[in-house]
């Protein structure tokens, strides 16, 4: 990070604060709604050969004012204090978006996920979970996977959480359907991404049918919101991971190429460099890898109408200003990426009812209630005259602080 850049916590916490202002908020509650309730550092001893490497680890519970806190764990070389209590942030405003009662909260260690051999990983997220075993529980604090984890290490957190305090499968989202997760939560989050960039097309009367796609990242996010474009009648013409892109401009077969773990090795006529995919003409851009990645040294060339937010933070405040000022729309994080969280909160109500549900009532609840967050967003950029962010930010802050005033927190 350069000096004149700011931190991840201070931009969300700019957006609380506009929204804030905009909404009269009194001064203490703006304040409060800035700062994590609570933030737990721990160190976390590897084993390596005869030898340990001690890694740190975080859980920073931002917000309780609706519910339990709830957010993912993310395993990535640059996870730090200031990132991890920004991403927790995001969470209690995401899930006062979609309107599902929790708060926020967030984990990461600092690790460099794809160095890991299964048992490395195994062990971390073991030991990260007795160490922070006593501010976790399914009406306190529930985790999911996010970078770097997935459903295979929600099932040792499961697994370990129950060693130390008995069967409670609600205490953790995003777990192998085996395994009490719920159908459908896998590809939850790049379902919603999906849904909401044709909803914001339609929106604008652009056809979906045909409209051209780019995605940055072919992970859990990137892969699922590329397939439902697909099946929505959108053409993805181009496709990216760490190892490069791929670009078809008559439109890549997604589901060709679905369960290939890397793009390495996908067969393409054009390759493309990871991130130069960025750059790409196209209708849609959908950013779904890492925070940062449009920013101040590439947003002059972003060539995409519609940039919909498949990744925590994947815009810097001043290129968002900037590529907004071009007329370019924005679909933000805390509504594009929504439907993760909102999946967990199926999995979470299926967890406590002990009850399953089949998978098309899965993606109907979670289509349904995408699309009331998207409208409600939408009619409040036009109420308030302000783009979609900032209209997303007064919806969810407008929630979260009457829950706290209404708690008495103050007291
Ligand atoms: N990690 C995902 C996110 O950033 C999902 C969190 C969850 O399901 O709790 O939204």
């Amino acid at each position: 990070m350069n000096l004149l850049q700011k931190s991840a916590f201070a931009e969300v916490n700019e957006k609380v604060q506009q929204a804030g202002h905009l909404l009269n908020l009194k001064p203490g509650v703006i304040q409060a709604l800035s700062s994590c309730e609570r933030e737990v550092v721990i160190s976390i001893p590897l084993r390596k050969g005869d030898d340990v490497e001690v890694l740190t680890g975080y859980r920073v519970q931002h917000s309780s004012a609706r519910g339990p806190r709830k957010g993912g764990i993310r395993f990535h070389q640059d996870v730090d204090l200031d990132e991890v209590r920004a991403l927790a942030s995001l969470m209690t405003w995401k899930t006062a978006l979609i309107d599902v009662p929790f708060g926020g909260a967030k984990g990461g260690v600092a690790v460099d996920a794809s160095k890991l051999s299964l048992i490395e990983k195994e062990e971390i997220i073991r030991r990260w979970t007795r160490s922070l075993v006593h501010v976790l529980g399914h009406h306190r604090d529930i985790p999911a996977p996010d970078l770097g984890t997935d459903a295979r290490t929600m099932a040792w957190l499961m697994d370990e959480y129950h060693r130390l305090e008995g069967f409670q499968p609600a205490c953790v989202t995003g777990k192998p359907v085996e395994l009490f997760g719920a159908p459908g939560r896998e590809e939850a989050t790049g379902r919603g991404v999906a849904q909401i960039a044709a909803a914001t097309l339609e929106k604008d009367d652009v056809k979906v049918k045909g409209a051209t796609v780019v995605i940055q990242g072919f992970g859990n996010v990137g892969r699922y919101a590329a397939l439902v474009c697909q099946e929505l009648g959108m053409k993805v013409i181009a496709l990216s991971d760490v190892s490069g892109g791929i670009i078809d401009k008559k439109g890549i077969d997604v589901e060709s190429i679905f369960m290939h773990k890397s793009l390495e090795h996908v067969q393409s006529e054009e390759r493309i460099g990871a991130a130069d995919v960025l750059e790409l003409k196209c209708d849609v851009l959908i950013p779904a890898a890492l925070g940062g990645v449009i920013n101040e040294n590439n947003w002059k060339r972003i060539q995409a109408s519609y940039i919909v937010e498949g990744a925590n933070q994947p815009i810097s405040i001043e290129a968002d200003t900037q590529l907004r000022a071009q007329g370019v729309v924005i679909v933000p994080d805390i509504l594009a990426n929504a439907g993760g969280v909102m999946g967990s909160y199926f999995e979470w109500t299926q967890n406590i009812q002990e009850f399953s549900w089949p998978i098309e009532k899965f993606r109907k609840e979670l289509d349904t209630r995408m699309e009331k967050a998207f409208d409600t967003v939408h009619k409040t950029s036009k109420k308030y005259s302000v783009d979609l962010r900032t209209a997303a930010f007064l919806v969810s802050v407008e929630r979260v602080a009457k829950a706290f005033e209404m708690r008495g927190s103050l007291v």
